[in-house]
């Protein structure tokens, strides 16, 4: 893959002036190459940059923005190669679903050029004689980007391309995990010719720009996506400066499966639902809640598709499951799964660590309170839970911090909403996984899973704040 080396500030492709930072391949552990990340004045000179280039292009016309939005498609249709092999060198992505991010970006650009001219306003009546009151929506100005290394492209993008679309400018800080996938991004906003200034990236070492980031003065708005840990940490951060926040954070999400449910295809869904990007997808499936009448047949069959999956080297196109991005979420999973072993969980399906290519796990007689069904593994760990009716199904699944997403199957489409509407989360899908986001469908989490909602309309409200101006006849 390419070295990217440089950060993108103001236009400009520029060395960071804060710490010497090395990337790695997760699987072979080669260095991919090392760069300079930014330091406290590289954030202050994308903020300012993003401040000046926000006003003239809140100014133009929507037509104007949408132009500009779409020059993005074939942007990104021309770094699709530099895309695929940052994907997987230095994420660990399976090389056969690295084009898809491509498509799931030109998705949101589609949407994304939508919004300009979705944006409207209020006439309000006034008890003022001869007064009237407009409610204008205006673009909040500079919005921080902060995004996880898990699916960086989408999640960066998922965020930045509707705030854009409002009229504000970006500025973007990647995990230092995946900084390359970022440079893509911007590689793609400078090909696409828009105003210096307008989208950034700044990528450094969290404890020298972290908070620094989050308490500049010029940012009104922050969108998270990470862990709970430090959207809790950022959200306080934020407040204590009255700056609006956006978070989408971790999840333990659940997959109910009912005494009438159709097991085989609730199988046929795992693969995805709990395997995608080797487990590590915020809302993939981290307990199997089954009822006691199906589940036999459930464990069964799920131990048979785990057995056939196929773990190794990323860049293999029949690999599915390659490895995890560092070798700490490598212990970490392995920490899960020793203790819930120790707890009284039995194994259906061992699981083995080979470099940081974890192979699946399939738990069986876990209980709610036992690690891997408690906390978000963030790996290939299958936990399976026995209950033994409905009402156990749902106290168990609401028995948890999170609230993100999950999954109920059944025969009985009405049985799956009213369990549906009973599980705390922001997301429910019944008879499919719970991987799911489409750009113009609500989407967001619950309880310490989220906060803020995105997608088409509440995007809009999301990047827009509502200003009053009131007029004397
Ligand atoms: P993380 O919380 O460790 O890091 C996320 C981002 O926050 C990174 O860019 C990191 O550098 C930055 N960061 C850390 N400390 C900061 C600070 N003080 N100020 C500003 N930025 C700071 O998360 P991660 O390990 O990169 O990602 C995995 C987590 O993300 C999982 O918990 C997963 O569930 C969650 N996630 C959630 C969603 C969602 O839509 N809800 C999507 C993807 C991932």
């Amino acid at each position: 893959m390419k070295q990217y080396t440089k950060q993108y500030i103001g236009g400009q492709w520029r060395e960071g002036r804060g710490k010497e930072m090395s990337n790695f391949n997760p699987y072979t552990n080669e260095l991919l190459y090392t760069y300079k990340g930014a330091n406290q004045e590289d954030v202050d000179d994308a903020y300012k940059a993003a401040q000046a280039a926000q006003v003239e292009w809140a100014a133009t016309t929507p037509a104007h923005k949408i132009q500009m939005l779409k020059k993005l498609i074939p942007a990104f249709e021309s770094l699709r190669e530099d895309m695929i092999a940052c994907d997987t060198e230095e994420g660990g992505k399976s090389i056969h679903i690295g084009g898809v991010d491509l498509n799931y970006i030109i998705e949101a650009i589609e949407d994304a050029i939508r919004y300009p001219t979705m944006i409207q306003g209020t006439i309000m009546p006034s008890n003022i004689p001869g007064r009237e009151c407009y409610g204008y929506k205006v673009p909040k100005g500079v919005i921080g980007v902060i995004s996880p290394w898990n699916h960086l492209f989408v999640l960066a993008m998922r965020y930045t391309l509707p705030a854009i679309a409002c009229g504000n400018a970006v500025v973007l800080k990647p995990s230092s995990e995946t900084p390359g996938s970022a440079m893509i991004l911007a590689e793609a906003f400078d090909k696409a010719g828009f105003p210096a200034g307008l989208f950034n990236v700044v990528a450094g070492a969290g404890s020298e720009i972290g908070d620094y980031f989050v308490t500049h003065p010029i940012p009104a708005m922050h969108s998270f996506t990470g862990s709970t840990e430090t959207g809790r940490r950022i959200s306080e951060l934020a407040g204590r400066h009255f700056k609006d926040v956006a978070l989408e954070m971790g999840g333990n999400n659940v997959m109910i499966v009912l005494d009438d449910a159709d097991v085989s295809k609730a199988i046929k869904s795992v693969g995805f639902g709990k395997f995608l990007l080797n487990g590590q997808v915020c809302m993939a499936v981290n307990r199997f809640i089954v009822m006691d009448a199906v589940h036999d047949r459930f464990v069964e069959e799920l131990t048979a598709m785990v057995k056939s999956l196929k773990c190794g080297n990323p860049s293999d196109p029949t690999v599915n499951i390659g490895p995890l991005i560092n070798n700490t979420q490598v212990k970490s999973v392995e920490a899960f799964v020793e203790k819930t072993l120790q707890a009284g969980a039995t194994v259906a399906v061992e699981g083995k660590t080979e470099g940081n290519v974890v192979h699946p796990w399939v738990l069986t007689n876990v209980s709610n309170k036992m690690p891997t069904a408690c906390c978000e593994v963030f790996g290939p760990v299958c936990s399976v839970i026995k209950v033994s009716s409905e009402e156990e199904a749902i106290a168990v699944a609401n028995d948890t911090e999170y609230g993100l997403s999950g999954c109920v199957w059944t025969e009985d489409i009405f049985r799956g909403i009213q369990v549906s509407k009973k599980v705390q989360t922001g997301n429910m899908h019944i008879n499919s996984h719970p991987i799911s986001a489409e750009y113009h469908v609500l989407f967001g989490g619950e309880k310490s899973s989220g906060r803020g909602r995105s997608g088409g309309q509440w995007y809009i409200n999301s990047f827009t704040k509502e200003v009053l101006i009131t007029v004397n006849l």
